[in-house]
């Protein structure tokens, strides 16, 4: 990541940005963020395409569940089997 220039205020320094997951970077002057690295296409489909854990069918729906305490989750629920877990 060197020799980024700001895209909003040309400045060149920039610091990273860990708690993005380390692919962003955010410009010390201004604060821009950059992505300084694209997801791999591929990683990121194979990422979306999980797998049954129980039967390795990959019909698999995902969704966010809400709770009546309000923490939502996202779970992953088998169309061949039924099985659901958590991602
Ligand atoms: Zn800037
Ligand atoms: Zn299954």
């Amino acid at each position: 990541m060197d020799n980024y220039k700001c895209e909003r205020c040309g400045s060149t320094t920039y610091g990273t940005a860990e708690h993005l997951g380390g692919e962003f970077i955010i410009c010390e002057e201004c604060g821009y963020i950059k992505m300084v690295k694209e997801r791999d296409p591929e990683l990121v489909k194979e990422s979306l395409i999980p797998k049954c854990p129980s039967c390795g069918s990959t019909a698999i729906t995902a969704g966010p569940l809400t709770y009546r305490w309000s923490t939502k989750r996202t779970m992953n629920r088998c169309a061949n089997c039924g099985y659901s877990w958590e991602p």
